[in-house]
């Protein structure tokens, strides 16, 4: 079986005929024809250069345009031909120019991870304002991601604009109305976070840490009620798996402290791109 001729469809993906990748020097035609995925991928890993800055800057209130970006070793600025999204890694071989300080691999992954869910959201939706709306919201879980990795804080300056934000951009989408957009915000957490309020006018001091509350708020404002309730799940599954087994390979006990923030993503990522079809899957299932 020839397994070019396969054809790559996962769950409705638009469709890429791999065929096509078989003489790709027999006809100028063929390359070009991929150049908008590559733009698409382009496109993402210069956004994840600027994600870096934001995971970086933003919990510890630096202005994420001012300055320039420098060595975090060294402090010498960096020179806009090192500071090629990717490239200038790969030719630099992961070090800074004047002192030699490895840069940590986190930086070029951030950015082929902004360049892959690009060309993801491009594959699935095309070149529409859908596209660009979910590519937002991906960016976004992808900074708090890192910041909740490194500081174990979902910083409000995201969560909670976003919230308003997406819930604007929830109106342009053809798949949530705005009556799901407000039930995901509420559901989502605008109950347990009125009581953390509540909770913080009564007694005057800071309440539930809430930073997982507001995030899944901003969640629920974009992909809706039932995006809500498909994050929750996904993201409980996985993190107890992943608690299991990051327990089990570090021998520490129950103390161990896992930021939640990745999992909601991880959760909400995966109802963009496969929520319908296996919320529909499952429903088939008992039907
Ligand atoms: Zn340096």
């Amino acid at each position: 079986m020839d397994i070019f001729k396969l054809k790559f469809r996962p769950l409705g993906w638009t469709h890429i005929d791999l065929g096509r990748f078989q003489n790709p020097f027999n006809s100028w035609v063929d390359m070009f024809s991929y150049m908008p995925e590559l733009l698409a991928f382009i496109f993402g890993i210069c956004i994840g250069s600027f994600l870096n800055v934001c995971i970086y800057r933003l919990p510890v209130s630096k202005s994420i345009v001012h300055p320039r970006s420098m060595c975090f070793n060294c402090g010498t600025a960096i020179c806009f031909y090192d500071n090629i999204p990717l490239i200038s890694y790969v030719w630099l071989r992961g070090k800074c120019r004047h002192c030699g300080v490895p840069i940590p691999i986190r930086y070029p992954l951030v950015e082929i991870m902004g360049g892959l869910f690009s060309l993801c959201v491009y594959l699935k939706f095309g070149l529409t304002s859908q596209a660009l709306i979910y590519f937002a919201f991906i960016a976004t879980l992808l900074v708090i991601t890192f910041i909740d990795i490194d500081h174990r804080i979902i910083p409000d300056i995201i969560s909670l604009p976003g919230i308003a934000i997406f819930f604007l951009a929830s109106l342009v989408l053809p798949t949530v109305t705005y009556r799901d957009s407000l039930l995901g915000i509420i559901s989502g957490g605008g109950i347990l976070y009125l009581i953390a309020f509540a909770y913080s006018l009564i007694t005057k001091k800071e309440g539930m840490g809430g930073g997982d509350i507001k995030l899944l708020a901003m969640i629920g404002a974009l992909i809706g009620w039932k995006g809500v309730l498909f994050t929750i799940f996904v993201s409980s599954a996985v993190g107890t798996i992943s608690g299991i087994l990051i327990m089990l390979m570090t021998r520490q006990d129950m103390k161990l402290k896992i930021p939640f923030g990745p999992f909601l993503a991880v959760g909400a990522i995966g109802y963009i791109f496969f929520g319908p079809q296996l919320v529909s899957f499952y429903f088939n299932m008992f039907a």
